[in-house]
């Protein structure tokens, strides 16, 4: 096991993996930029060291600075938590290359599902079911013309390098397909210096269903059930749940059997997601996430388990704590993402904290890297926390989100805090009777009708 880890990130998650290497009896190592000297994970952690200035390219993102920081502190091991490095196969390789150890898959699993393609295509060869959509990239107006009629509209044309929901635009009719093109390519070069773009059948009522699996990169791997993100504004998650209220154990074990196996033919190792459409019961894989993701918490809480832990373990060689049968789901968990934003645009809204207050007891879990008199920078993500509720069953969950919340104080900034309040109030929340496109319509009504 290592002595040190480094965890190249900020944040609640910084946080979250200070707590986990804490608890076995691990040193950590925070790296910050110039803009967070005061933050909650350079006070939390062992030892901190200030890797750079504000704009994360120079920080957060800088491999010199984060494998020079290592080499200061001794640390063995770096936890990129998610965003920044976390998917990045080069920075991967830089680590292995310095002898250290990445807290994550390899590279070269990394690389493969980082482009949506080779996914899509690796993916489709393991047995899993996929969007139907072209066979690999679309290089001319010309082309997805005709691979739209061939699939039927509404289409969706979507970056191969995409993420965080940017470079997809949906085609309705064969009068928007040029434009759609057009617009996805120069945003997908702008976002991610990369303008090839595919196609996909535009699914107008799926629910986003993921699947959590771990392997021990040696052949073996679980899943552990699957969480519901459905809740989405500009394709971002906002409130996640687990189980998903649709998906019955029958469904669960079909798909989590799938992933498991497919992720264990390639000798993956840690945490992974594989992300599915689901629409009139069956799935349909996007993409899979090489790295632990913001709402892992409800996955925790439903199995009684600690991924972040789990991932450290598995990374310095020792073997999964838990096998398939050891895995039953007990209640629901709900975990919903505050930002600092101001609605009803959600405009980033950083600043100082005049007073937090953190709700807690039964069934209560707050991750977040905030406190009385922090300022929150301008720099990075809006994300300050995330509440997340584990109840008997989701009737209880939704009771204890809505306490929970109340007892919340953030001021000084504004927050999403009033959106979830709102969404606690609607009838198709409290039924569960929701899909990706729920919000977006909501937010039109309501918010800024
Ligand atoms: P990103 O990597 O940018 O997050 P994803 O491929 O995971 O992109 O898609 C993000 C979201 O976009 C999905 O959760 C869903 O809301 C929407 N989406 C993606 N593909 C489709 C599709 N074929 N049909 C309908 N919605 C889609």
């Amino acid at each position: 096991m290592f002595d040190k880890i480094l965890i190249a990130n900020r944040g609640e998650i910084a946080l979250r993996v200070v707590r986990a290497a804490r608890e076995m009896g691990i040193k950590s190592v925070a790296v910050h930029s110039t803009a967070d000297s005061d933050a909650m994970h350079v006070r939390m952690a062992d030892e901190a060291i200030c890797i750079g200035p504000p704009p994360s390219g120079q920080s957060y993102l800088s491999f010199p600075a984060i494998l020079s920081a290592c080499e200061i502190t001794g640390a063995q091991a770096i936890h990129p938590g998610y965003g920044f490095l976390s998917e990045n196969a080069a920075f991967v390789q830089a680590v292995e290359d310095h002898g250290l150890t990445f807290i994550g898959p390899t590279a070269e699993h990394i690389r493969v599902m980082g482009d949506k393609i080779t996914a899509k295509d690796t993916m489709k060869a393991l047995g899993v079911p996929c969007v139907p959509g072209s066979d690999g990239g679309v290089p001319t107006v010309e082309a997805a013309r005709k691979i739209a009629s061939e699939i039927g509209y509404p289409v969706i044309i979507k970056a191969t390098a995409g993420g965080g929901g940017r470079g997809m635009k949906v085609a309705k009719t064969e009068a928007e397909i040029e434009r759609a093109f057009q617009t996805a390519r120069s945003e997908s070069k702008a976002a991610f210096g990369n303008d090839e773009v595919y196609i996909e059948k535009y699914l107008t009522t799926p629910r986003h269903i993921e699947i959590q699996v771990f392997g021990d990169g040696k052949g073996g791997a679980v899943h552990l059930g699957e969480r519901d993100c459905s809740l989405q504004r500009r394709h971002q998650k906002v409130f996640e749940e687990a189980p998903g209220p649709c998906i019955t154990q029958e469904l669960r074990d079909r798909i989590g059997k799938v992933c498991a196996d497919a992720v264990a033919k390639i000798n993956y190792a840690g945490a992974g997601t594989i992300e599915f459409l689901f629409e009139n019961d069956e799935f349909y894989f996007i993409e899979m996430n090489t790295r632990l993701q913001v709402e892992h918490p409800v996955t925790e809480a439903i199995f009684g388990v600690d991924l972040v832990r789990e991932q450290i373990r598995v990374a310095s060689g020792l073997p999964m704590s838990f096998t398939q049968d050891d895995l039953q789901i007990r209640g629901h968990a709900i975990e919903v993402r505050i930002n600092a934003e101001k609605l009803p645009n959600f405009a980033p809204c950083p600043g100082r904290i005049t007073q937090y207050h953190a709700p807690g007891g039964l069934g209560v879990r707050m991750d977040s890297a905030l406190y009385d008199g922090y300022r929150i920078p301008p720099f990075y993500d809006s994300l300050i926390a995330k509440l997340i509720v584990h109840g008997a069953d989701r009737a209880e969950a939704l009771a204890r989100l809505n306490r929970a919340l109340g007892e919340l104080i953030v001021d000084g900034i504004d927050t999403t805090v009033p959106l979830h309040h709102a969404l606690l109030g609607e009838p198709d929340i409290l039924s569960g009777d929701y899909n990706i496109h729920w919000l977006e319509r909501w937010l039109e009504q309501t918010l800024q009708g």
